[in-house]
């Protein structure tokens, strides 16, 4: 019996394919632009980066990893972000010693164990940019417009940043305290998670998807009203900075982000086009995080983008036309023929297949059709003999004559037209 993919994963097939790897190219040179240079983690890390780094008490940590013990009993888990696998990194290698502010950015998979759902796999990708090693208002305002830009490039509209703040070590207890008297006040109208999340961590409550909640959180306290003087002034120049910037934003006065890290910032960057969960990207500031990982006092920033929806988001529009191939046909014995002409065609650049498995002219049309092929070069004896070769038009069947020697030329015509 034949196997498949394992449930909640896919493969990624042409021509969607196509639309990936262009999004890859166009997010390496954007990002380069702005300073941030590659970084590729392992998948897979001591469970402790992530159990630590993203909160014990987190849906990720705590139902949604692949965690196993390798062949000597260590526990191991496939990366669910790469937030925590980043500042390993960082930390591990003294990045902060090599410069003041370092920009990082990657793209890769990360392993979830998520009920699947439309756009949402056990296996999906994400594309994310941290910086460290600043906490001046400006770094936030500039990732956040990197990625606005990216989005914009792709032809994206209908694009909104929502921003809030979540305080700091000095402010947020003052919140957590009077939103913890708040929900004690409507325990029972709370779900279950939510009863437990408001002693350990109320701030989730905020972004419960369970309706009865979200009717409690509507009259919940804001942590607007809470911020101290040093967070209201970061948010106050986060803001002027986007202004400068030319981002347009919306204070969002409700927005947790689900993660423990978060300080100060949070954002998220909504596409109109995507519905109910229509977050493409999100991240904010985690001031913290480096020095409870065990490293320096370092200030940072970052987000995360789930490539698969915003692939969803693209839909059939196409980022780049692909250069199209060339099935050079050898025509009787004349594959030799066929191989030199595909042979000048790869040195100048181009797409070449040589149909040598095509036992007849007819058969050999028909696979290229098949193949979906707009262009065939015949090279047949009488061809050969004539130093030319036939270029066919599949899509009206048009064949005309070329000099073996104008071929190139004529093909990069062709191609411009
Ligand atoms: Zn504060
Ligand atoms: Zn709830």
């Amino acid at each position: 019996m034949a196997i498949n993919a394992v449930k909640g994963t896919r493969d990624i097939l042409a021509p969607e394919i196509c639309n990936w790897t262009k999004y890859e190219e166009m997010a390496r040179k954007l990002f380069r632009r702005y300073g941030f240079e590659e970084i590729r983690t392992p998948i897979f890390e001591y469970t402790e980066v992530f159990s630590r780094g993203i909160g014990e008490d987190t849906d990720i940590v705590h139902k949604e990893m692949y965690t196993f013990a390798d062949r000597k009993g260590r526990s191991i888990t496939l990366r669910p972000e790469s937030t925590a696998s980043v500042v390993r990194s960082y930390i591990e290698h003294r990045m902060d010693l090599q410069a003041r502010v370092k920009r990082l950015f990657y793209i890769g998979p990360m392993f979830r164990y998520e009920r699947p759902q439309k756009g949402r796999y056990r296996q999906f990708y994400q594309t994310g940019a941290e910086v460290f090693g600043s906490s001046h208002p400006y770094v936030d305002a500039d990732t956040i417009e990197m990625v606005v830009r990216l989005l914009r490039d792709l032809g994206l509209t209908g694009l909104r940043v929502d921003i809030n703040s979540v305080g700091c070590r000095e402010c947020r207890p003052d919140y957590r305290s009077a939103l913890q008297e708040y929900l004690s006040g409507h325990r029972e109208e709370l779900c279950e998670d939510c009863q437990r999340r408001m002693n350990n961590n109320p701030l989730r409550v905020l972004d419960c998807k369970v309706p009865g909640c979200g009717e409690v959180v509507k009259n919940a306290p804001s942590i607007q009203d809470h911020l101290c003087g040093g967070c209201l002034e970061h948010q106050h120049q986060v803001l002027h900075f986007l202004d400068v910037l030319g981002v347009t934003y919306q204070l969002a006065t409700d927005l947790v982000r689900g993660l423990d890290y978060y300080t100060r910032t949070v954002f998220e960057v909504i596409s109109e086009g995507l519905g109910a969960q229509n977050a493409i990207l999100g991240g904010g500031r985690y001031d913290n995080l480096v020095k409870e990982l065990g490293g320096p006092d370092v200030p940072a920033f970052g987000w995360a983008l789930g490539m698969d929806r915003l692939m969803m988001v693209l839909g059939d529009r196409q980022l780049s036309t692909p250069d199209p191939t060339y099935f050079v046909l050898p025509i009787g014995n004349e594959l030799a023929y066929a191989i030199e002409t595909s042979v000048a065609l790869k040195d100048a650049g181009h797409h070449a297949v040589v149909l040598a498995e095509a036992s007849s002219l007819k058969s050999g049309l028909k696979q290229i059709s098949k193949a979906g092929g707009r262009f065939a070069i015949l090279a047949g004896e009488s061809e050969r003999e004539r130093n030319i070769l036939i270029l066919r038009d599949m899509e009206n069947s048009a064949q005309r004559e070329i000099p073996v020697g104008d071929l190139l030329k004529e093909i990069e015509n062709e191609i411009a037209e």
